[in-house]
């Protein structure tokens, strides 16, 4: 998005509310440069209408009549003091109507984000020195030349093969490699780039741009994060590795639901199968200090704590490098689809082709006879096929869909999002929460909490400023800048909660995927549990002072001010409504489940759609409910299983 100088002024105005600089070093946001960092993320946004939404907002921000309408009263923004303009932004965050929440919690988490990844006109933002945070570390010295030569089209291409796989990730990458290690001829076509060990370290800000999707980047309500990967692996090559097989009581559940399967040997196979290519193991999973806050914590409470198996290799140092994983593997030591699924694919002959962003699958007389994608350039790729695979992750697979003209109402439906949010520790001792391995450990206390297998898990995360940021409230520029300063000795204890209830995709007039998703009240009050339970732990552990992501300020100091009965009270009175609690999803799946009827589900138990047989779902997509552990094996699982009945079905 290129501004007027009207708007440019104005998101300066609000950047700089929210981080005005302390007159002794730290700059405000404008000083920075993070408002460019703001205007470059928002330009990636795919939907036009959210960029003209922003377009708008900027120009009205200044004038008094949007002051009345969002409580600050009619006066402009540019003439109030700057304490008055924070009280305005305040206001805006605590507004009772959720349209207006949601334009603070989008305000807020881009200047915050923007802020904290920036790294400023010297390369090394004065925050990061000042938190004791190391920046950017660089390309490694020494990488291997990258072992994959995937096809760009700079020219309009015609292909054909048997099956084309549309995404990379763990499904799409599992996929690819069966169906060319069955023989067949196989075209992968990701939308993302390919990078390699050597193009990893420039940073949370780069690895953003280059790694991670340009969205939908949030629910349509505002009221969650949404983050994916977008690149040659999709979100196996930026995801912190924990690698849990699927949970005996979910496979039951998803078995009921139609694909009798999932508790058959074939699935339990197709797990095995992914677990020795992956290389999961425990024996790499040393404590963090910020997993040691985990472990001591619970276990002071006498709850278990598991150690997780991780997919990396001997050569993961599972400590300062390992801790920056999520923006790539340095040490080449992540076992990615990229590093061995695609690998695989491509030893077998399969033809890579990245910044193929695929547009729509015709389907002619009930059957998908082509796939057309364009570059980033806007060259156009037709691939002709016997059979398409669609593993483009649970957001842009149902789009995908539906742009190609499938009506089956599941499409779309059942998304779940295991909403997560942080409860955050401050300690006397230094944590360096960005550093060690990825996740190391679990606790599962509360992981049913209704009887059915429903509840929350928690575990921590490489929470680097930009990240962790991203699930804090914002209480006034003073209090943020006091926390950002604290960041080196804070930990985020995690709450991943599994989603008994669902949200849609649909798609907008352009094709484009709206993410609609609301935390229901059963799963609220499971996610309202673990913020109580993260808070225990981290008292157990002996944090000082602990605070949730509440936009309401929710927080105790154990032993010296509040109660944690008060905090859990705090925590409820604040709720989870959109705005009023930072959620994020990392997870993103069932947007096209599997089951038995078509009434029931979007595709049948070989995970091909009910209308078109010859296009298979192979992603998270496909599961029938939430898994409630961390999802890379179970859907790299799907993969390995629909693929191979689909290999079956060709040959
Ligand atoms: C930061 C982070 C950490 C995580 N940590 C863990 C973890 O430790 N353990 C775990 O189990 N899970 C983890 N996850 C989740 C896990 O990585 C994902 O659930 C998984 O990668 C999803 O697999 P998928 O095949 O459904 O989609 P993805 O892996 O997202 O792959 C989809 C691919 O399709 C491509 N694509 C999309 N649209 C198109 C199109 N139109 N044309 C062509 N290509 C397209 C995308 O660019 C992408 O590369 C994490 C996720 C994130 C973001």
């Amino acid at each position: 998005m290129e501004p007027t100088a009207r708007q440019r002024a104005a998101l300066s105005l609000i950047c700089d509310t929210f981080l005005p600089g302390d007159g002794a070093g730290l700059p405000s946001a404008s000083e920075l440069g993070a408002v460019d960092t703001v205007l470059a993320l928002l330009a990636r946004a795919p939907r036009a209408a959210d960029r003209q939404q922003l377009a708008t907002l900027l120009n009205v921000w200044d004038a008094p009549l949007f002051g009345v309408l969002t409580g600050r009263g009619p006066h402009r923004f540019s003439a109030l003091s700057p304490q008055d303009r924070e009280r305005a932004l305040l206001r805006l965050g605590a507004s009772g109507l959720g349209p207006l929440r949601a334009i603070f919690q989008a305000l807020k988490g881009a200047s915050i984000l923007a802020y904290n990844i920036t790294p400023g006109p010297t390369g090394a933002n004065p925050l990061w020195q000042r938190l004791g945070y190391p920046g950017v570390p660089g390309a490694p010295e020494q990488a291997p030349p990258p072992p994959l030569q995937p096809l760009r089209c700079a020219t309009p291409a015609t292909l054909s093969c048997d099956v084309v796989v549309i995404g990379s990730g763990a499904g799409g990458g599992t996929a690819a490699a069966v169906l060319a290690g069955a023989g067949l001829d196989v075209i992968v076509l990701e939308r993302g780039n390919y990078y390699d060990d050597r193009d990893f370290g420039a940073g949370e800000f780069d690895a953003l741009r280059r790694l991670y999707a340009a969205g939908p980047s949030a629910s349509a309500e505002g009221q969650i994060t949404l983050v994916a990967g977008s690149c040659l692996g999709g979100g196996t090559v930026v995801n912190w590795s924990t690698s849990l097989p699927t949970p005996d009581h979910v496979r039951a559940e998803w078995a009921e639901l139609g694909a009798a399967q999932f508790v058959s040997a074939e699935f339990g196979d197709a797990l095995a199968a992914v677990t020795r290519r992956i290389g999961v193991t425990t024996g790499r999973s040393p404590l963090s200090a910020r997993d040691g806050v985990l472990e001591r914590g619970a276990r002071a409470l006498g709850w278990t704590v598991d150690p997780l198996p991780r997919n990396v290799s001997d050569a993961c140092d599972a400590g300062v490098e390992c801790g920056r994983c999520g923006y790539g593997c340095r040490l080449g030591a992540k076992r990615s689809v990229t590093k061995t699924w695609l690998a695989d694919a491509a030893s077998a002959g399969a033809r890579l082709v990245v910044d193929a962003d695929v547009r729509r699958i015709t389907v002619r007389h009930g059957r998908a006879e082509e796939v057309s994608a364009r570059t980033s350039d806007g060259v156009e790729i037709r691939v002709r096929t016997r059979a398409v695979v669609v593993a483009a992750g649970a957001v842009q697979t149902p789009a995908l869909l539906r742009r190609s003209g499938l009506r089956n109402e599941n499409i779309g439906r059942y998304l779940r999002l295991h909403p997560a949010t942080a409860v955050f520790g401050v300690f006397d001792d230094e944590i360096r929460p960005w550093e060690g391995a990825l996740q190391a450990r679990i606790c599962r206390e509360h992981a049913d909490l209704d009887g059915n297998g429903y509840g929350v898990i928690y575990e921590t995360g490489p929470t680097h400023p930009g990240l962790g940021s991203g699930f804090l409230g914002w209480h006034g520029a003073a209090d943020h800048r006091e926390v950002m300063l604290g960041f080196g000795h804070s930990n985020a204890v995690g709450v991943i909660t599994r989603d008994r209830d669902h949200g849609s995709v649909t798609v907008d007039r352009t094709g484009e995927p709206v993410v609609k998703y609301r935390l229901s009240d059963h799963d609220a009050a499971h996610l309202h549990t673990g913020i109580a339970g993260a808070a225990n732990i981290l008292a157990a552990a002996g944090a000082r002072r602990i605070f949730s992501g509440h936009q309401a300020e929710v927080g105790y100091e154990p032993g010296r001010r509040g109660s944690h009965a008060e905090f859990a009270t705090a925590a409820r009175t604040a709720g989870y409504r959109p705005g009023r609690c930072a959620l994020g999803a990392l997870h993103i799946m069932g947007s096209a489940r599997m089951g038995g009827s078509a009434r029931l589900s979007a595709t049948d138990p070989d995970g091909a759609t009910w209308e078109v047989p010859n296009i298979v779902v192979a992603d998270g997509s496909c599961f029938p409910t939430a898994p409630g552990v961390n999802p890379m094996v179970s859907i790299e699982a799907v993969g390995y299983m629909n693929a191979t009945r689909l290999a079956a079905r060709l040959r």
